[in-house]
């Protein structure tokens, strides 16, 4: 037996438990093991009866003198279990609620030890619903009582105490099975625990310093080995493949002359990236690169420039997007800048199947199922690549021989997060906005200033020929019909009793590609002033005329969601605004409503949901393959530092220990992508 195989109990497979135990993400013995405590209880104060005192916290030891089960009429306690229990120094009462089986368990004559809150009443000391077991024999191990008593994350069926009881055998019968597989010398160099010691400790502490210590040993293991396999994969990724080599001094003209074309000046972060980006296309090793930059920071004319060099290279490029709109979007802006010299860019999506030759591609994940001909494919480029699954990105890099391949996303993903996860990635940021950009005013909007509200949006477009976006509620998950009825209600009361002067467009993720294409387009030429939408403009719509995001029930979306929508606005130099409505009176001081207020940047927002949320749900990244950290956490960085300077020591001879190669091969992280 070893400890990645299945769960069984007395040979068989724990059937009964096994859809609960998956609930919890538990399908080995090793699984059950990492169930790590979320607290613990201090049941470790053992006491005699007869010196127990109101209020402790006790754990006591006696001999059971009486235990019955009462019936009571009662509508939530149906029935009561009192027992007594005496030492030698006294005997004070336990009772419990609605739990029958209890008098069975512990008959008059047992010995058993209960813990919990001592109580005062009329009638003397008690203990209500205290956590008890049997005493078998003086030196049989207490789980339940006198101890630091461990308390998991639990789900229905499966209580902490039945958890206990297995993680306890599971220690007993296959603990000598537990070997090692960080080397000696990381453990000495960090006065580290072993591994068998860190798992008893963690579940069953002798001291909660001792409980730290394996927690911290546990915690380093998940991020060193991360690091590790991303170290690994980084590594294979340079021996293996070869690509295509760019000439870029030959046509370093022709760039300089389309960067001057554009409209605008590159910010320097822009520019810095277009020199990183080519700098890896110009070696015969295939680019890995991630390029994040905060909503409008310009990601999408770095992604242009790379295609075109690939273009005037002889190659073609394809580019992905994760929605049909923005896929349009994107084949309009790159058509537009290179069509004219002679680049021919065409597009795949669900609506359109692609006809012609091409040295661009753009389109979305259809392109992937499309019988397309790539003749010479030599760069991918993966918008919002958070929105592709790792399989998705695989097919289509697939499709030529090692392109080189860059993805591009809004979400702040910490430094520290971005090398532990992907160590085989080469990062480039977009550290600030375009010079032109005005901060986004942005307001948390009670319901008494809603019809104010309506008044000012109608005076700014007819004042300052703004255009505005009004977000309808999210009422399901995914585009359900309920929220396209309740945007198409809305937009019926818009247009003939809020603003029957205006012009109003309604758009939804149900929309066939070309209506939806159609609506976009007189949005952006001006033929609407409003644009009515559900929530399916969340990601890199860019129509820089519109000034104004109204979003209603703003409270039932996350900071990062958030943060992209009013990223629709403030992509020109004009002032732009967001409105937040909510009808929700708790909301109007909801932390996260009001920190779309005063905070403007995604990093800065990622800070706040940190605080909010905890280290577990990491601002938007859950959607980037990062994996679930059991014990560790990406906010500290002092464990995250340790495991990285380790994790950099150790691979060079990493063949030498062989239980953690092992152990690196036999894990699947997924997330160390794309590859
Ligand atoms: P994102 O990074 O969110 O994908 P886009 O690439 O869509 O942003 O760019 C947002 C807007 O900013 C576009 O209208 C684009 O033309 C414009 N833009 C890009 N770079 C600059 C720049 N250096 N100066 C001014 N505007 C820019
Ligand atoms: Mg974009």
């Amino acid at each position: 037996m070893n400890l990645q195989s299945p769960i069984t109990m007395g040979g068989r497979p724990l059937k009964m438990f096994s859809t609960r135990l998956e609930k919890l993400e538990i399908f080995t013995f090793e699984d059950f093991l990492l169930h790590l405590p979320s607290r613990y209880e201090d049941f470790s104060l053992i006491s005699k009866i007869g010196r127990l005192q109101a209020g402790e916290t006790v754990t006591i030891k006696g001999k059971v003198q009486e235990s019955k089960n009462q019936y009571l009429r009662g509508n939530r306690i149906k029935t009561i279990q009192k027992a007594v229990l005496s030492d030698e120094t006294g005997s004070i009462e336990l009772t419990w609620f609605n739990q029958p089986f209890i008098v069975k368990a512990i008959p008059v004559g047992s010995d058993i030890s209960v813990s919990g809150k001592v109580e005062l009443s009329k009638k003397g000391l008690s203990i209500s619903s205290p956590d008890y077991e049997i005493i078998f024999n003086e030196k049989s191990d207490s789980l339940h009582t006198g101890r630091l008593v461990p308390i998991y994350p639990e789900t229905k069926g499966i209580s902490s105490k039945w958890l206990r009881r297995q993680i306890h055998n599971i220690l007993v019968q296959y603990g000598a099975n537990i070997k090692d597989y960080l080397p000696v010398e990381v453990i000495k160099r960090n006065n580290f625990l072993d591994l068998h010691d860190a798992l008893q400790e963690v579940h069953f502490p002798k001291s909660l310093v001792s409980a730290t210590n394996a927690r911290n040993r546990i915690a380093f293991d998940e991020l060193f080995l991360l690091q590790l396999a991303s170290i690994k994969k980084r590594s294979d990724w340079k021996i293996k493949k070869k690509g295509h080599k760019f000439e870029i001094t030959k046509y370093q003209k022709k760039i300089d002359n389309l960067i001057s074309s554009l409209p605008f000046i590159l910010t320097d972060s822009q520019q810095i990236a277009v020199n990183e980006i080519l700098t890896n296309l110009s070696t015969d090793q295939p680019m890995n690169r991630l390029l994040q930059g905060d909503v409008g920071s310009g990601k999408t004319v770095v992604g242009a420039i790379a295609m075109y060099l690939a273009y005037l290279n002889g190659f073609q490029s394809v580019l992905m997007a994760p929605t049909e709109i923005l896929a349009e979007q994107h084949f309009e802006t790159i058509k537009n800048l290179l069509e004219p010299i002679g680049v021919r860019v065409k597009i795949v999506t669900g609506s359109k199947k692609l006809t012609d030759e091409f040295d661009i591609l753009i389109g979305t994940h259809a392109i992937l199922n499309e019988k397309v001909l790539f003749s010479k494919l030599g760069l991918v480029i993966i918008d919002e690549q958070q929105r592709f699954g790792v399989n998705q990105r695989g097919i289509i890099r697939d499709k030529g021989e090692n392109p080189h391949l860059l993805t591009m996303t809004a979400t702040p993903i910490p430094r520290t997060v971005a090398l532990t996860m992907y160590g085989n990635l080469d990062l480039s940021y977009l550290k600030e906005l375009p010079k032109n950009r005005k901060l986004i005013k942005t307001w948390l909007v009670p319901p008494v200033k809603r019809d104010p509200g309506y008044l000012w949006i109608k005076k700014e477009i007819i004042e300052n020929k703004s255009q505005a976006f009004i977000i309808c509620p999210f009422i399901e998950e995914s585009e359900s019909m309920q929220t396209i009825k309740a945007a198409a209600k809305e937009y019926e009361k818009l247009s003939k009793d809020i603003f029957p002067d205006l012009k109003l467009g309604l758009l939804h993720g149900k929309l066939k590609g070309k209506e939806k294409n159609e609506i976009l387009n007189k949005f952006r030429s001006g033929d609407f002033d409003i644009l009515v939408s559900t929530p399916v403009v969340e990601v890199g719509i860019d129509i820089p005329n519109a000034t104004i995001i109204m979003i209603e029930a703003a409270e039932r979306f996350g900071l990062a969601q958030l943060h992209q929508l009013r990223g629709r606005v403030g992509r020109g130099d004009k002032q732009s605004y967001c409105l937040l409505f909510t009808d929700n009176p708790n909301s109007l001081h909801s932390p996260r409503l009001k920190g779309m207020e005063t905070l403007y940047s995604g990093a800065e927002l990622a800070e706040l949901d940190l605080k909010l949320r905890g280290p577990g749900n990491l601002y938007g990244i859950a959607q980037h393959g990062v994996p679930k950290l059991k014990a560790a956490s990406f906010s500290d960085t002092h464990t995250l530092h340790i495991a990285k300077r380790e994790a950099d020591k150790i691979f060079s001879e990493l063949n030498k220990h062989i239980l953690l190669s092992e152990k690196i091969e036999n894990t699947a992280y997924s997330h160390v992508s794309p590859d």
